[in-house]
């Protein structure tokens, strides 16, 4: 793989490669991507950027001010997969062509932004991150577009899939029973080869990968193992992550979704994510504190513990992402921490006896978050209880989902709705804005964006259950 912009020019001519694809991704978390004829492409490309109209990118610019540049990393270079024409494609960040700054409102610029913060901090070098998204295979689902917009077929008012079925012909019984997903071997497993495909893709486009399994639900849930990354690697390969897991999915005649919680009593999909912080070559969260944590990581906790609430506005950013957030169901219901501990939202794995493997696993996130977003609001999260040294208090070392009523009081609980967190979000943000990671405008911007197109427009659509509830009423 390429490293250097010469490196880049020279790939395309030896390997006579006409397209380039240049990708970028807009505020909610969606690729967008435009493709140049090879003479387009010389070195001031890397350095000043190719020139595109941001006015019609979701959150960005309005009209009268839409010049943008999009300035691809040589590091990012890959062969794209998914083209029947030799493509090389590059992830880029965006830049104000009039002003030369990178733009404040790109989720990747604020994801390095978050980075130059530790750094200038001087509490470390690296930032790595582990994101580990999980995802259902469905039948290809058609929308019903006429009656109720983006409302998929569902065979009762309890929410049921209706498709029910993962391969044509109904599934001869081998079907994963229910909770049971995790993990029996074919013809239970009906997803192997897919899946298998879709991690050696994956390789091929530079992602350092590493294994694949079914997940615990019953119907076709998936998940795809990478290795841990620094903060923008980690990013950027979460969005080949999901780009590859659609796609591959697409050519079996299926459809691959990241939604959290699309099954009604079912788990729904998360996407824990493991972080720790290096400086000079050590890992800094190993020590002699509890589970063999550091000062630094605990007080990292604190600060993510702390500010949860309020980070949750950009690592579950959808409505749905909270009917995932329930007891029952391995997901994380009360903010605590704790040692091996499924059900607090912060876990330490077992690391044995290797400082390197040292990490905390925040369980929350979704893969329906922008992840440069969300781990740029972990870390600063994390930098700023280090920084005010956060206490975490104490871990909760029982099953939080059988502690008692009184008992379970005493723990904060993670957000009801996406309403909760954004208004979480508008209280809590000055961990944000320190370092000049995130900007005032950007989080005002984020609230109104959510509001209008989700929040509001989801409050005024009538629910099939409601039917259920109150039709006879
Ligand atoms: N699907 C569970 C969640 O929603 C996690 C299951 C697991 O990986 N142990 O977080
Ligand atoms: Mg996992
Ligand atoms: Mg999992
Ligand atoms: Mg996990």
């Amino acid at each position: 793989m390429p490293e250097t912009a010469q490196q880049v020019l020279d790939l395309i001519r030896e390997q006579d490669i006409q397209i380039i694809d240049l990708k970028f991704v807009d505020m909610p978390g969606i690729w967008q991507h435009c493709s140049f004829y090879r003479d387009l492409i010389d070195e001031s490309a890397f350095t000043e950027g190719v020139a595109f109209d941001g006015s019609s990118i979701r959150g960005w610019k309005a009209i009268n001010e839409s010049d943008m540049a999009m300035v691809p990393d040589p590091t990012t270079a890959w062969i794209d997969p998914f083209m029947e024409q030799p493509t090389l494609s590059m992830i880029c960040s965006i830049k104000e062509p009039r002003t030369g700054e990178w733009y404040s409102r790109d989720p990747r610029t604020i994801a390095q932004k978050a980075l130059d913060y530790l750094i200038s901090s001087g509490l470390g070098d690296i930032a790595y991150f582990g994101p580990e998204a999980e995802f259902f295979i469905f039948e290809d689902v058609r929308f019903d577009q006429t009656h109720n917009e983006g409302f998929y077929h569902v065979d009762s008012v309890e929410g049921r899939w209706n498709s029910g079925k993962q391969e044509p012909g109904g599934n001869l019984g081998y079907k994963p029973r229910y909770k049971e997903g995790y993990f029996p071997v074919s013809p239970t497993d009906t997803m192997q080869d897919m899946r298998t495909e879709m991690l050696l893709t994956m390789g091929k486009c530079g992602v350092p990968i590493e294994k694949h399994h079914h997940e615990v639900a019953s119907g076709g849930q998936n998940e795809l193992g990478v290795r841990f990354a620094p903060i923008i690697q980690a990013a950027d390969y979460l969005m080949v992550y999901k780009y590859v897991v659609k796609n591959v999915a697409k050519k079996y005649g299926k459809t691959a979704t990241f939604m959290p919680k699309p099954i009604f009593n079912d788990n729904g999909s998360g996407m824990h994510t493991h972080q720790s912080i290096w400086k000079d070559g050590q890992p800094l969260f190993w020590g002699d504190g509890y589970a063999n944590m550091s000062k630094m990581a605990l007080n990292y906790i604190g600060g993510l513990l702390k500010h949860a609430p309020a980070i949750l506005a950009l690592s579950n950013p959808s409505t749905n992402s909270y009917k995932r957030l329930v007891p029952g169901f391995e997901a994380p219901v009360n903010l605590a921490y704790s040692q091996g501990n499924r059900s607090a939202s912060i876990r330490i794995p077992l690391s044995g006896e290797n400082p390197k493997a040292k990490r905390m696993e925040f369980r929350c996130p979704d893969a329906t978050c922008n992840p440069y977003l969300a781990f740029a609001a972990m870390l600063c999260a994390g930098i700023d209880g280090i920084k005010n040294e956060i206490d975490p208090g104490d871990p909760l070392d029982v099953d939080i989902y059988d502690l008692s009523p009184e008992e379970l009081a005493k723990i904060p609980s993670t957000p009801g709705s996406l309403l909760d967190a954004l208004k979480a979000l508008e209280a809590d943000h000055e961990f944000l804005l320190a370092g000049n990671v995130f900007t005032e405008d950007f989080i005002t911007n984020w609230i109104e964006y959510k509001l209008d197109n989700e929040v509001n427009p989801m409050r005024l659509r009538p629910h099939p259950y409601e039917f259920s509830l109150y039709y006879d009423a």
